[in-house]
């Protein structure tokens, strides 16, 4: 038997309305603070990736799922969404049609990565990225636009980290410290952390190694060398969040694993989903976009891992969705008037009424069980003596009350149901 790859996942019938559920949420709240849909394509020349992530990051250096295509091109499933968003914005000079664009996005992503719980080859994202503006009120409004989805969803069990990595002149001088203090240590360091050492020293600080965390204590902080002008934005991001009652704490740690952030970043973590617990994270690219080919122009996003919202929502239980439930379920009573039911089922629907009926040639019982079990509100019997005299007969399954219609009279049941 094929089965699916390992690390994909299906969405059956039975997740799709707590997928709708969390789509509608998303679309609603990015409506809300002005942001406009953007799809790129699910793939891209591979160097897109490798310039903008960074060649030494996790996911460039051993997740993607690269190939060549029958072209000889190098093309590469997308790991992320900002890549292919900050390439579209140059390649449509999005940016002359208007100054500051406000984008979302809802997509799968794919990673080649180990697949535990929370990590998955093939997940899905949600994101937005605002790309035009070094305003810090956006990095709040970001961060406000994916905190209110969360809690839109119901999920209480939320901290919001947030971090300063200063623009790259003062990153690059930290890095001469931190390179400094932890040079006498480097031996004790797990591998990879030496090889983090030499080539991405940042990502130390991502280590989950408990002896790794030891050598870092007393290390000096980048939040602490910051750039005057980078504090300053620091502060104001802070003070957005606070006038918008959105508690949250600074984490000197927070690095991000790609090359492309700039001053901001940040983290949503849920205390409901086990070791992997960001829900999302985001931060300031403000050099992506001439690092791309554009002129320069500084933005700002984040990307939401819907898989793992959604598990933090089911552990917390923090949304139910009702069961979709039909209008009317058609039970034909003769035989013969299987092409009738089609036909009347046509109308309502047409009407915009959700119908369904039987195609499997049940018995009426069964075709009675159908309809308890797509739990429709009525139930309209064509067949039998009614039929003869000209009439449906229509059941609201709710109160159990009958009732007679003339089959010239479909309209009487449209606003019945409607009603
Ligand atoms: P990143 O793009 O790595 O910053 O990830 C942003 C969010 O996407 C994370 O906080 C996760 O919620 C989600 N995510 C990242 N990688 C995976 C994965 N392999 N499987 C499921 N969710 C993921």
């Amino acid at each position: 038997m094929i089965k699916a790859i390992k690390g994909t996942k299906d969405l059956l019938p039975s997740d799709a309305p707590r997928w709708h559920y969390l789509e509608s949420v998303v679309k609603n709240i990015f409506s809300k603070f002005n942001y406009k849909e953007i799809r790129t394509p699910v793939f891209e020349v591979t160097s897109l990736f490798a310039r903008s992530i960074g060649e030494e990051t996790d996911i460039v250096g051993k997740e993607m799922y690269t190939f060549e295509d029958k072209g000889g091109t190098s093309v590469t499933l997308k790991p992320e969404m900002t890549a292919g968003v900050v390439r579209a914005f140059i390649e449509h000079s999005l940016g002359a049609q208007q100054s500051l664009n406000k984008l979302f996005y809802i997509s799968p992503m794919f990673r080649q990565e180990r697949p535990q719980a929370g990590r998955l080859r093939q997940f899905h994202q949600f994101g937005g990225e605002a790309i035009g503006s070094s305003s810090p009120l956006l990095d709040g409004e970001l961060i406000q636009i994916a905190y209110d989805i969360l809690k839109a969803l119901g999920l209480k069990d939320l901290t919001v980290k947030i971090n300063s990595l200063g623009v790259p002149e003062t990153r690059e001088n930290y890095k001469n410290l931190l390179r400094e203090f932890l040079k006498d240590k480097k031996d004790k360091l797990s591998e990879d952390s030496r090889k983090r050492f030499d080539k991405n020293i940042l990502r130390i600080f991502d280590s989950k190694i408990e002896s790794d965390q030891k050598l870092l204590e007393g290390a000096p902080m980048l939040i602490e060398n910051l750039d005057e002008e980078s504090e300053k934005d620091f502060e104001l991001v802070k003070e957005y969040l606070t006038k918008v009652n959105i508690p949250f704490e600074v984490d000197p740690k927070l690095v991000r694993g790609l090359d492309y952030y700039t001053k901001t970043t940040f983290e949503i973590i849920s205390g409901s989903v086990g070791a992997q617990s960001a829900l999302l994270g985001g931060g300031r690219y403000d050099l992506l976009v001439e690092q791309l080919g554009g002129k320069p122009t500084p933005a700002v996003g984040f990307a939401a891992g819907m898989e793992r919202i959604l598990l933090a929502c089911e552990n917390e239980n923090s949304f139910t969705v009702d069961e979709s439930a039909i209008d009317v379920y058609l039970i034909r009573i003769d035989k013969e008037l299987e092409m009738t039911v089609c036909e009347i089922a046509s109308g309502l629907r047409r009407a915009g009424l959700n119908i369904d009926c039987d195609y499997l040639q049940r018995s009426v019982k069964a075709q009675m069980r159908e309809a308890n079990k797509f739990k429709a509100r009525f139930a309209l019997f064509v067949g039998g003596e009614e039929f003869e005299q000209g009439n449906l007969n229509l059941k609201n399954m709710e109160s159990g009350e009958q009732q007679n219609i003339p089959l010239d009279d479909i309209n009487r049941i449209i606003n019945l149901i409607k009603a």
